[in-house]
């Protein structure tokens, strides 16, 4: 008999939302015993106009530090979970748990604490309704005391904690330090713990269970249902989660790339539809131009003009300097003989400004800077792009169509994406048309 099969699966918010989706996870943990290890979310929205618990947790946090009421709001949250305990007549209580939740809130505990209490009171209940054993994710993700996340040290403690259990269930987007501080992934991050977990215990699928079949070739806030992506490579993966596509994580990838565990991504609400699944390679018959479309808004692109820049040894070096100097990780760096253009997030240039100008200043000595404050970026992704004439035209031409204004233009040096500055008001109408124009 060959090895037995060991599935991890996360389920995002919106699939543990409620009773009735804790009842359908069930169904699906049921229909395959190879899936041991579950990762949940903490409650998501039940319909469009509801809150996450997760946002609930940030606002009565900050209300409760601030000395202002935060007690309907707790009650709000407290009720969320009470509803899946009486509805699914679990034999858990939490009461001592809001409790002590309560007190740590007003003790100043920290946003990442009381964030992160959002899937662990739901893990403590998915555990209970599913009769596995329950792993607090505190005593086994490692972070630092800077809120660093070390992945060898988790991956120790992960799979010497799994090793011996059957069956279990590991809350996402959450670890802590040495000190027992709580930290937190960025949003959306039970994706990371899922493939965290993944990697630990040599699982031979990560399963990551959304509410949409799979990632799709773009956005479906903004193109009305955009053609299912049926399998891509972990660099597309990383390309479109990277660019915008927020289906999955963008840290996600890593500890499974490196094991070559697949990821499928799957809907809860429609488990009979295949999903997405991302792997190392796909078939050179499966291979398509374009695998995706995303975008990310709110950049800022700021141009230095120097004469005679391209002459000036060590220009470059400088340049990096001096947002090296200020902590800052750029974008992109398209530039032209006489003017580099740096493009980074805008809440970062924001926060920054006067020192970045201050350092470029005195590093550069340059002709001028300008600084654009309105840019969104694009990027059409596709591993078959490089090998299918008239794609550049094709991509040109549909924006021009659509009277979008083209800002930058950036082909990536390994010739999968291609991406576009627009201004942010073009954002959405640059999606539209390159879907319509390229993978439609
Ligand atoms: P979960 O709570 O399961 O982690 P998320 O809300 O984080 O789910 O991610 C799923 C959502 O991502 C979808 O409902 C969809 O609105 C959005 N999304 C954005 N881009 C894409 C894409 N390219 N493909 C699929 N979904 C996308
Ligand atoms: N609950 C967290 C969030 O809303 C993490 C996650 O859902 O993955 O961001
Ligand atoms: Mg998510």
């Amino acid at each position: 008999m060959g090895k037995e099969q060991t599935i991890v699966a996360k389920f995002g918010g919106s699939s543990l939302a409620d009773a009735g989706q804790f009842r359908k996870v069930k169904e699906i943990l049921c229909q395959n015993p190879a899936r041991r290890y579950v990762v949940p979310s903490a409650p998501g929205k039940r319909s469009r106009d509801d809150v996450k618990v997760t946002d609930l947790l940030y606002t009565c946090y900050e209300k409760a530090s601030r000395g202002e009421e935060y007690r309907t709001v707790l009650k709000k949250i407290q009720s969320r979970y009470q509803e899946i305990i009486d509805e699914l007549k679990l034999s858990v209580s939490l009461d001592d748990e809001f409790e002590m939740m309560e007190q740590a809130f007003l003790n100043r505990a920290g946003e990442k604490y009381a964030a992160s209490r959002g899937e662990y009171l739901n893990g403590i209940l998915l555990a209970d309704f599913l009769g596995y054993e329950f792993v607090d994710s505190a005593e086994v993700v490692r972070f630092d005391r800077n809120g660093n996340f070390e992945s060898e040290r988790t991956n120790f403690f992960l799979s010497d904690r799994l090793i011996n259990i059957e069956r279990a269930v590991i809350p996402g987007f959450y670890g802590a330090d040495d000190a027992g501080n709580i930290h937190t992934f960025s949003r959306g991050g039970s994706d990371v713990t899922g493939a965290l977990v993944a990697r630990a215990v040599c699982a031979d699928l990560y399963e990551n269970w959304t509410d949409v079949s799979g990632f799709l070739l773009t956005d479906p806030s903004i193109v009305d249902h955009p053609k299912k992506i049926d399998t891509m490579t972990y660099s597309e993966l990383r390309e479109l989660s990277y660019r915008g596509a927020t289906v999955l994580h963008e840290e996600a990838v890593f500890p499974v790339r490196r094991e070559g565990i697949s990821i499928h991504i799957r809907n809860t609400n429609r488990p009979t539809e295949k999903g997405t699944l991302i792997c190392s390679s796909i078939a050179p018959e499966d291979e398509v131009p374009i695998t995706g479309i995303a975008g990310k808004q709110n950049f800022v692109a700021i141009s230095i003009a120097k004469n005679r820049m391209n002459a000036q040894v060590g220009f470059c070096k400088r340049l990096l300097e001096a947002f090296e100097e200020n902590h800052i990780a750029f974008e992109h760096m398209p530039s032209g003989i006489d003017t580099i253009c740096v493009i980074l997030p805008r809440d970062v240039y924001l926060e920054k400004k006067e020192a970045v100008m201050a350092s470029l200043e005195r590093l550069l000595a340059p002709d001028k800077i300008s600084v654009d404050e309105d840019m969104a970026l694009v990027t059409v992704v596709g591993k078959g792009m490089r090998s299918v004439s008239g794609i550049a035209a094709r991509f040109f031409t549909a924006l021009g169509n659509a009277s979008v204004n083209i800002k930058m233009i950036d082909m990536g040096s390994n010739e999968i994406n291609c991406t576009v500055g627009v201004s942010n008001k073009d954002f959405e109408t640059a999606i539209r048309a390159l879907y319509y124009a390229l993978a439609a």
